[in-house]
């Protein structure tokens, strides 16, 4: 696998019309790693970091029904380097992702959620008194790296711009952990651009979610010598979360199928699916009329497919 050049993502125009606004979608799904998305866009510049480091094994955690550790024990597979995901307990059926990263021959560690940063620690510890050199990932990619692939991404969106004419006055995405708006916000910041960014979250709510958002804009741009802003200026919305992580209702499943057969974009419901229906919600609530408007897909394929019975049974 040749993680070093990667091309830019495409950006497509959608069939939705909703208030008059035009709706394109950047593809980051397809990614050409993994089933790509987000985590694989992140996750490429921490293996280069690993490379440089020297490091020889990988430690990482996520949910069963993580895309980050999917992706993660696929690269190390490719790369020969051995891998270690930590995981929290779940009761519920494994997911594609989980499937995926156990055929990839990573070791999973499982453990209960409060027991999540020691056996990290542990593992780590473990490692070094065996003579590996460990490099650890935060989960779902979190961090300055991860922070740097979507300021990638947010020039990628501006090549478009300029090739293309058209001037984007909304990104809407799904937000998580808050590095890919971080990237976002980071990018706009750089360039002194006047867009909305617009944070979908799908599982945190504020201020925690706001602040974790901060406080990675400010890590990154404090790094190269500019200003730190203020938390007034995150979009992180937290009004389409329903009840958590993982929680989703019929107006998403109607939403994933419309997409999917209009213009053929598979989204999930945990993600995509869940924002791709938050920015309806919030561009009505707020009267957005007339506006460009750009939809990230972050990604999440196998999540589509543990979905697709309940797509195929709801009304
Ligand atoms: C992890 C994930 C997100 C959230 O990204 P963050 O950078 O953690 O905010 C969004 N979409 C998909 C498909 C993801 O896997």
């Amino acid at each position: 696998m040749d993680i070093k050049r990667i091309p830019s993502t495409p950006i497509i125009k959608l069939s939705e019309k909703l208030n008059d606004n035009s709706f394109y979608i950047k593809r980051d799904d397809l990614l050409p790693i993994s089933f790509g998305g987000n985590k694989a866009r992140k996750a490429i510049l921490f293996f280069e970091d690993l490379i440089q480091k020297k490091c020889n094994y990988v430690v990482t955690y996520g949910a069963r029904s993580s895309n980050h550790c999917r992706i993660i024990a696929n690269i190390s597979a490719s790369l020969r380097i051995p891998c270690c995901i930590i995981t929290p307990d779940e009761h519920n059926k494994p997911t594609y992702n989980y499937k995926l990263t156990k055929l990839f021959g990573a070791m999973i560690r499982n453990c209960s959620v409060a027991e999540v940063s020691i056996t990290i620690e542990e593992t780590i510890e473990r490692l070094k008194a065996d003579g590996y050199r460990p490099y650890f990932i935060q989960g779902g990619g979190h961090g300055d790296i991860g922070t740097q692939a979507y300021v990638k991404a947010y020039e990628e969106i501006r090549e478009y711009e300029s090739g293309s004419n058209v001037y984007f006055d909304y990104i809407f995405h799904t937000s998580g952990t808050g590095t890919t708006q971080a990237g976002l916000i980071c990018g706009q910041l750089i360039h002194n651009d006047q867009k909305e960014i617009i944070g979908i979250s799908n599982a945190r709510k504020n201020p925690h979610g706001r602040q974790i958002v901060l406080e990675s804009v400010n890590s990154y741009i404090v790094k190269r010598g500019m200003r730190p802003i203020a938390g007034e200026r995150i979009n992180f919305i937290d009004d389409y979360v329903i009840d958590g992580y993982g929680s989703y209702n019929k107006q998403i499943m109607k939403t994933i199928k419309e997409v999917l057969l209009l213009d053929g974009v598979p989204m999930d419901r945990i993600y995509t699916g869940k924002a791709y229906w938050g920015m309806r919600e919030y561009i009505k609530t707020n009267r957005i009329k007339g506006k460009a408007i750009l939809f990230i897909h972050t990604g999440g394929v196998p999540l589509f497919f543990d979905g697709l019975e309940e797509l195929i049974n709801g009304e």
